[in-house]
């Protein structure tokens, strides 16, 4: 696999607080190759033979905002297995409905644009439903749950100018702890 040049936003810059615009179909071939590029970057950043050679922070998401792209479009790539890899293309998404329960990712949600340890709970629905246009601009719906929940959660706040780091209360970032469950 070859890495593909891509130049990820770090969270000083003001362009990730946009908000990302809907996006029309078809798509242009130029976004069809930008999505390509961060599925195989996403993949080889989670693949020990890459992520070493090329000093790469693992990631399983990525939205075109922090490609400094202001649409409504994210990738996730998630491990099923030893390196075997399930690809979600995700455009102009919109929340169905959602679980009353919360989790938190025990050891800290992480992101590409941020570039430094950060702990704290960020509240996440354990499940929920969503509706989104594939690539081929057709309607899909899709429930993920616990981390893969998370992931798509995070991804949706991208869209919104959100950061993770955003939702951890500065002066008691380990507020409510009792009331969610930890993955
Ligand atoms: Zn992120």
């Amino acid at each position: 696999m070859i890495l593909p040049k891509i130049k990820i936003l770090d969270e000083k810059d003001k362009t990730l607080r946009k908000i990302s615009k809907e996006v029309t179909f078809p798509l242009t071939e130029e976004d069809q190759k930008i999505i390509d590029d961060i599925i195989t970057y996403l993949t080889m950043s989670q693949i020990e033979k890459y992520y070493t050679k090329y000093n790469l922070r693992p990631g399983m998401g990525l939205a075109f905002i922090q490609l400094g792209i202001p649409k409504n479009i994210f990738v996730i790539v998630e491990e099923v297995d030893d390196e075997k890899f399930e690809n979600y293309v995700i455009i102009n998404p919109k929340m169905l409905s959602h679980s009353e329960e919360l989790i938190y990712v025990g050891e800290g949600e992480g992101c590409l644009s941020v570039n430094r340890e950060v702990t704290g709970i960020v509240p996440r629905y354990a499940r929920m439903r969503i509706s989104y246009q594939d690539r081929d601009g057709q309607r899909q719906e899709l429930r993920v749950r616990e981390d893969l929940s998370v992931a798509f959660q995070h991804e949706m706040d991208h869209l919104n100018g959100i950061l993770f780091v955003d939702k951890i209360d500065a002066k008691n970032p380990f507020k409510d702890k009792e009331k969610m469950r930890e993955i």
